[in-house]
């Protein structure tokens, strides 16, 4: 096994070798409540195979998260009835990636009662030129 593989704390979760409140699974995916929630019905959806991140994880595995992260949505929505939920995916640790290991965010939301402005953000408008000059640079890179 490789090592970050080992060391990996989402991988032990899947092996049962750290407890979790394993909230749903199939053969690809696994959803577990998140250990620091920033709400109630915090709940994290993982591949059970490793991957880092949006980059490498397989489309196999990518489309079993994305539909088991639908399951445990339509669950939060009628255990919680929130206002919404976001999903949040963290890539890289310029972008705060903590754990290592792919996983979706499903945050229940009641905005703005539950004073998680860190989700929110204003729009401001960009400069059409920069905007011009991102689109060419990266449909170069496809
Ligand atoms: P990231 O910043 O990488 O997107 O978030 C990692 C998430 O994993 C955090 O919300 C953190 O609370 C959660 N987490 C880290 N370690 C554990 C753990 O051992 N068990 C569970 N259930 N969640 C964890
Ligand atoms: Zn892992």
């Amino acid at each position: 096994m490789a090592e970050d593989v080992k060391d990996c704390i989402f991988c032990q979760i899947v092996a049962k070798k750290i407890p979790a409140f394993r909230i749903y699974e199939d053969e690809r995916s696994l959803a577990f409540a998140d250990i620091n929630p920033l709400a109630e019905g915090h709940v994290l959806v993982i591949p059970k195979n490793h991957a880092v991140n949006l980059m490498e994880i397989t489309p196999g595995d990518l489309a079993a998260v994305h539909q088991a992260s639908q399951k445990v949505a339509t669950a939060l929505m009628k255990a919680f009835k929130p206002g919404g939920i976001t999903m949040l995916q963290l890539n890289g640790l310029g972008a705060n990636q903590v754990v290592m290991h792919y996983h979706v965010h499903l945050i229940p939301r009641n905005r703005p009662k539950d004073g998680l402005t860190i989700l929110e953000w204003e729009a401001k408008p960009g400069d059409m030129k920069a905007i011009e000059k991102m689109y060419k640079k990266l449909i170069e890179a496809f």
